[in-house]
This record gives structure tokens, sequence and C-alpha cells, in this order.
């Protein structure tokens, strides 16, 4: 335990769902690296980029009294220092998420693989708030054998429910209410209840809404052992994304 490192890659604007998995890395190692860098490969529209939130020096306060040891927050220049090396995520990255953000996933593989050439975890904490990512992350490692131990985190929410996220803080009041009516269609047991509880909130515009089996991020079928329903969708020009695990689906 002493001589390993347990590391949590973030983009900053840090939050209590950040410093709860940074506080899951020190139960994991006595050596707790966070990585801060807002990665533009993963980033598809230039406004979304320009305002992601960013606050290097209140992130790092926050992350050391969370208990991490080392908080690196690199240049671009230092994960990409020449030609950079692609990552693709391949089918995987196309579903859902990747839809519309079709070259998301190959960036977050890209900045991940770079993250972890530098840091060298043996674990490496991620939240179910960013399901797919953590499944397609948990493949790849899988595929190509990385000695990296993958280590999920359940998603931190506000006692609404609403699912923590460095974008909230764009949401007014009146956004952050119509933002609540995910976490509510979230409580169905179909797709379809999901659908009818989603359209009764005008400002919520729908981008999917499914019931994936977790073992393979296809859509639920009769087999499924393990479903979760996810949701991804705007509100006031903002895209919020989260997902729950569900008993059962008809
Ligand atoms: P980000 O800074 O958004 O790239 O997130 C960094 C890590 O924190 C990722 O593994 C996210 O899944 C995780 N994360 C973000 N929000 C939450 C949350 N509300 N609960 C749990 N983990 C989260």
């Amino acid at each position: 335990m002493s001589d390993s490192i347990a590391f949590v890659p973030t983009m900053g604007a840090l939050h209590a769902g950040h410093l709860e998995l940074i506080e899951h890395a020190r139960k994991l190692s006595d050596e707790v690296v966070v990585s801060i860098f807002v990665n533009p490969l993963q980033f598809e529209n230039p406004d979304d980029l320009a305002k992601y939130p960013r606050d290097i020096e209140g992130d790092t306060e926050k992350a050391l009294s969370a208990g991490a040891t080392r908080v690196w927050a690199p240049t671009f220049d230092e994960i990409y220092p020449s030609e950079i090396v692609k990552i693709s995520a391949g089918e995987l990255g196309q579903r859902f998420e990747g839809r519309e953000r079709v070259a998301h996933f190959d960036g977050v593989l890209t900045v991940v693989n770079r993250l972890f050439q530098n840091v060298k975890p043996n674990f490496a904490i991620f939240g179910e708030k960013d399901f797919q990512q953590l499944f397609i992350i948990k493949n790849w490692v899988k595929e190509n054998q990385i000695p990296v131990e993958i280590i999920s985190h359940p998603t931190v929410r506000d006692s609404d429910g609403l699912a923590l996220s460095s974008r909230n803080q764009r949401l007014s009041a009146a956004d952050r209410k119509s933002a609540l009516i995910i976490h509510q269609a979230l409580g169905a047991l179909t797709k379809e209840e999901m659908l009818q509880i989603l359209a009764t909130e005008p400002g919520f515009k729908l981008d999917y809404a499914e019931i994936i089996d977790e073992e393979s991020f296809e859509i639920a079928n009769l087999e499924s052992l393990h479903k979760r329903g996810i949701i991804a969708g705007w509100v006031n020009g903002l895209r919020l994304i989260d997902n729950s695990p569900m008993g059962f689906v008809r």
C-alpha cells in the first residue's frame, strides 16, 4: 500500500463529487495524485471549452485538504509534447454520448493514456456520473492489458438529487429546477415512463433516454442482469447527463 499510487484525473472546478473520489483514493493508497487538465481533445464545442470553469489555486487547496498528496496541472505541451498518439474508442465510443460527440471518447482515451504514462498509477478512480466513460476506460484497460486497476465511485448528488457537475455553476435557479427532471425520470421503471416524465418539463430538451445493459452497454433486454437508465439532454443551452441503476425493465 505505501508505495502504490492512486490517481484521480479531473478537469478541475472541483466539487464534492471529485473530493469523494480523492477520499476514496486515499483509502487505497498513501500517495494520491490529482490531475487538473481541461483536455481540448474531448470537447467538440469550442464555446463549451472556452466557458469551462477554471480555478487552479482553489482546486489545489480543495484537493490537498481532501487527501491528495500531489496536484498536477500540466500544460497542453506536457500532455501532448509532439505528434498526438490518438487512441480510438471504436464503436463503443459512437453510441449514446458518442452519437453527437463523435470524437469525445477518442479524446478521453487519448488523454487518459498520456496521464497514465506520466503518473504511472496502480489505481485510477473514476465516477459513475460518466458511466459510458467509465465503461470505455475499463474496456480499454482490459483489452490492452494496461497495468492500472480502474476503481469506480458512485455518483455524488446535491440534496435535491441533481448530480454534481462542474457545469452546474452555469445553471440559473430556474435552469436548476428544470434540470431536476433528469433525476426524477431516473426513478422510472421503463423507458416509456422515463420519456413521459422528461416530457413534462418544457425547460428540458431531450437528447436520449435509454435503459442499457451494464455488462455490454447495449440496450437492455430480458436477459440483462444489471440495467441502468441513462439520460442526456439540454437545459438552456447546457448539456447535462446522468444515470442510475434500475431494478428491472419491462
Ligand atoms: P471531470 O472533472 O468532470 O472530468 O470529472 C473527473 C472525475 O470525477 C470523473 O471520473 C467523473 O466521473 C467524476 N465525477 C464528476 N462528477 C461526479 C459526481 N457528481 N459524482 C461522482 N463522480 C463524479
